[in-house]
């Protein structure tokens, strides 16, 4: 029959690969609660108009990268491309946002559809911070200098950039907006057909463009820095003042805008240098108007968003992460029975401790052939002379000498702990 391959840019994810994934996840779970950040969870499947609503009719997420259905009512829904406009729609919707403050969190797979390449998917994963009911640049300095010890602790910080940059308020984009378009309207001849569509529907995108005539035009067009309101330029002040002041790095970039509506104020991304065209890691920024936006009462909010996939191929260039199986438990076949038991015995009495047992019948050899390849760092071996005096011969796989020694049974609790500790087979 013929084979049903996965869909095109939702790639699986290996056996071989998960433990670099839980490292992350766990490093990001333990990073999240030191900030007093709660998980919550939302359903992938949202009411399309929800994404069109907040992130904007005329992005690309909205206009070109999502994936959308009917439902059997003719709804039209549509699996997330991010993770912000559901995590407020559940705030709203359960009431958590109104007068009072939140620290959320949350992870999970999103969709665009995009041209799959190295670190661009269909289906990818984001980890993301969001707080409610704060103002001041006292939160964003907070949240980028989590996300700052979240690379420290992953050991890939040399490897990112921050960049930042202030959008200011309504009014200033608006006056903006009308400079830019004028600046760009003198150039027009030098603008495609998408550009110049982009000029007409939103101009502050024409500033993130990838098309060399327009970078060039740039350099040289207006900076929305110099039409900050003073609170807004206040702000943006404050929060160098406070990421200096922390041994945070940042550089200044006016020309970084975001590809989705909601923001204002301060924005930023964390770029690199070493995936190629996939340079952004982590993006975020204050989106004060999109409570309201949702139905809610008006509350300042903060937050951003990291790309899982990218942040795992930076953790590849640093360190292999491989599965490590503590034990394989080589049994003969009439044996089976104690083995079981004596596998759960310590499963029960060392939650941590990994056991393979091999539990089908084939011959101690190849047993013996498997134990060497599965990566494991102990083989036990239980055979009849073992079974006869209590006992279990435990080989260390991982030295040279292939060393081994009979452990009675009752013993093994202790001699894997003080292995666990000196990381050698020794005698207790
Ligand atoms: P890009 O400019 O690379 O398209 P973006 O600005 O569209 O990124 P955001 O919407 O800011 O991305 O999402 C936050 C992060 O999610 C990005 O910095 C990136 O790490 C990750 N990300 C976004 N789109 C994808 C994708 N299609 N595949 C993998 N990761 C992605
Ligand atoms: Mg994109």
């Amino acid at each position: 029959m013929a084979k049903i391959n996965s869909v095109k840019g939702m790639p699986d994810i290996l056996p071989e690969d998960i433990v670099a994934w839980q490292h992350l996840e766990s490093t990001w779970r333990t990073l999240t609660a030191s900030y007093g950040y709660t998980e919550c969870r939302m359903p992938v499947l949202e009411s399309t108009q929800l994404f069109s609503r907040t992130i904007g009719d005329s992005t690309d997420i909205v206009s070109k990268e999502m994936f959308s259905l009917d439902d059997r009512d003719g709804n039209s829904l549509s699996l997330r491309p991010e993770g912000t406009a559901s995590c407020v729609r559940l705030g709203v919707e359960n009431g958590l946002l109104f007068n009072q403050q939140q620290r959320l969190w949350y992870m999970g797979p999103m969709f665009r559809y995009e041209k799959p390449q190295a670190g661009r998917y269909r289906q990818f994963h984001q980890m993301g911070m969001e707080a409610f009911g704060f103002q001041g640049a006292g939160i964003e300095a907070e949240q980028i200098m989590a996300i700052h010890a979240f690379w420290q602790r992953l050991g890939i910080d040399s490897k990112l950039t921050l960049q930042i940059n202030s959008l200011g308020d309504a009014t200033a984009r608006a006056k903006y907006r009308t400079v830019l378009t004028e600046y760009f309207k003198r150039h027009i001849e030098l603008l495609d057909d998408a550009c110049r569509e982009r000029l007409a529907r939103n101009p502050l995108r024409l500033l993130d463009s990838k098309d060399k005539n327009v970078m060039r035009l740039v350099d040289d067009a207006p900076k929305i820095t110099n039409y900050l309101s003073r609170e807004s330029l206040d702000d943006y002040n404050r929060l160098q003042e406070l990421l200096t002041a922390n041994g945070v790095d940042f550089v200044e970039n006016p020309n970084l805008v975001r590809g989705l509506d909601y923001y204002n104020d301060i924005v930023y991304e964390w770029v690199t240098d070493d995936l190629g065209a996939q340079s952004a890691v982590c993006a975020g920024g204050r989106y004060d108007s999109l409570v309201e936006c949702l139905g809610g009462k008006s509350t300042p909010a903060v937050g951003f968003a990291i790309g899982m996939e990218r942040t795992l191929l930076l953790l590849q260039q640093v360190k292999q992460y491989k599965s490590n199986l503590d034990c394989y438990f080589i049994v003969a076949a009439e044996q089976m029975q104690l083995a079981l038991r004596v596998a759960d015995t310590l499963r029960r009495d060392l939650p941590d401790f990994k056991i393979w047992l091999n539990c089908d019948t084939s011959k101690m050899k190849s047993q013996f052939k498997r134990a060497d390849k599965s990566g494991a760092h102990l083989a036990f071996i239980l055979g009849s002379e073992e079974a006869d005096n209590s006992s279990v011969t435990v080989r260390d796989l991982r030295s040279a000498e292939s060393s081994q020694m009979q452990v009675a049974i009752d013993n093994l609790p202790s001699f894997i702990r003080n292995w666990q500790q000196k990381g050698t087979v020794c005698k207790i």
